[in-house]
């Protein structure tokens, strides 16, 4: 989960990394009262989840109180990248003298962390590390050791930062590396980290980004979520516990197991390929939903419940492969699912194409016949229940 400025700045300070005073304000009049607070001058900031604000006239400076409505005006409403701006930090002005970077990440790759530190800060880093990859210095991080004030050295000395700074960065660098740690953090940035004129160095730009495998020991975390911007299907089926993802095309998607549900989404928009789709372009999966192990009624009733949900979804491919959760345990969920949804008043209006195929297929394939529900049918194979899912959702 990527974290807002001001919520990244939160963590700063909760963690003793140096920032100046800010508020998040939501409306043009409420900067008035927070620039006061602030001292007359502040710098105004968009909110939003995307790099280079500065640039795109995101970040202005305001000269008083009056002023600082004006900006939050200008900004407010804002479209940066594709992302409403709804919110601005109104932040206490530095006075800047030089523009470093620094960051901690997990590097995947190596299989550790990394320390990446650069003089050349206030830019986009990936265009430093294109341009000038030897002013961008990364230094590998142990857990179990993090960093020490040695390892902080090390970083300092490697980014060629000024011998006078060495001490305020290393405490920023051990700050940092405390809130990288104490959060369950995949990513901390700070971009830029500067230098102002008085020779104080501090963190003017923060980038966080939790581990939400993490939030099973993080209670504070959930908070910070941005329940506006979540889409209202996937925060649906996070609440009944289903690992649902939306996409944009009309065939809704229901597996058991991960690797089973990707491999479907490509035989459908495979097939999908010679359908044409009303929505534009060619038919096309419209979710990812793994209900995993043993799919009971209520996990298979709240899947279609989520998928049907979807006003795009034209039809629905359940694709099951019976293992320890055999296939007659299956169709009987698909018909009591199914029976579930009708006694709630939001019976299936649209098609279903059910593969059954693993333990116990002919008894689960039996169990459907017997039913006989009107919208579904039954493919034996994966690829001809797909063709013929995309068949039915096409315009
Ligand atoms: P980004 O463009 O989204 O990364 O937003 P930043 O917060 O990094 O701001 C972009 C640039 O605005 C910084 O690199 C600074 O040059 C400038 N800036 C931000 N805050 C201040 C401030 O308080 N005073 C001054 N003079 N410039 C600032
Ligand atoms: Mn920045």
């Amino acid at each position: 989960m990527d974290l807002f400025e001001y919520q990244a700045r939160d963590l700063f300070a909760k963690h003793g990394v140096p920032v100046l005073a800010g508020e998040v304000i939501d409306t043009p009049e409420a900067a008035r009262e927070v620039a006061e607070r602030l001292g007359g001058r502040a710098v105004v900031k968009a909110q939003v989840k995307v790099g280079g604000r500065g640039k795109a006239g995101g970040v202005k400076l305001a000269a008083d109180p009056a002023d600082a409505v004006e900006k939050a005006k200008a900004i407010l409403g804002m479209d940066i990248k594709g992302h409403t701006v709804h919110k601005v930090m109104l932040a206490q002005t530095a006075d800047i003298e030089e523009e470093y970077y620094v960051s901690f990440l997990l590097d995947r790759t190596n299989r550790t962390f990394l320390a990446m530190a650069s003089v050349e800060g206030g830019v986009e880093i990936e265009i430093v590390a294109e341009e000038n990859p030897d002013a961008l210095a990364k230094i590998p991080v142990d857990a179990i050791e993090g960093v020490t004030e040695a390892k902080a050295r090390e970083i300092v000395e490697a980014a060629k930062f000024p011998a006078e700074l060495h001490d305020q960065i290393i405490n920023v660098l051990q700050t940092l590396w405390t809130v990288f740690i104490k959060e369950d953090a995949l990513l901390v940035e700070v971009n830029p980290l500067v230098k102002t004129s008085d020779g104080k160095v501090i963190a003017l730009d923060g980038k966080v980004s939790l581990d939400e495998n993490a939030a099973f020991r993080q209670p504070d975390h959930e908070a910070l979520e941005d329940k506006d911007a979540a889409d209202p299907l996937e925060a649906a089926a996070k609440a009944k516990n289903l690992n649902y993802v939306k996409l944009d095309g009309e065939v809704g998607i229901i597996g058991n197991g991960a690797g089973l549900v990707m491999s479907t989404l490509d035989v459908v928009a495979y097939a999908g390929e010679a359908h044409a789709s009303s929505l534009g372009g060619t038919v096309k999966p419209a979710n990812f939903l793994d209900i995993g192990g043993g799919a009971s009624a209520e996990v298979m009733a709240n899947g279609l419940e989520i998928i049907l949900g979807d006003p795009d979804v034209k039809s629905v491919f359940v694709n099951v492969f019976g293992g320890i959760t055999a296939c007659d345990a299956v169709a009987n969920g698909i018909v009591q699912a199914l029976e579930l949804l009708k006694s709630k008043g939001e019976e299936v209006s649209k098609p279903l194409v059910v593969r059954l195929d693993g333990n116990n297929a002919e008894v689960g394939r039996q169990i459907l016949t017997d039913a006989n529900h009107p919208l579904v049918e039954q493919v034996d194979t994966m690829d001809g229940a797909a063709e013929r899912a995309a068949e039915l959702a096409a315009a």
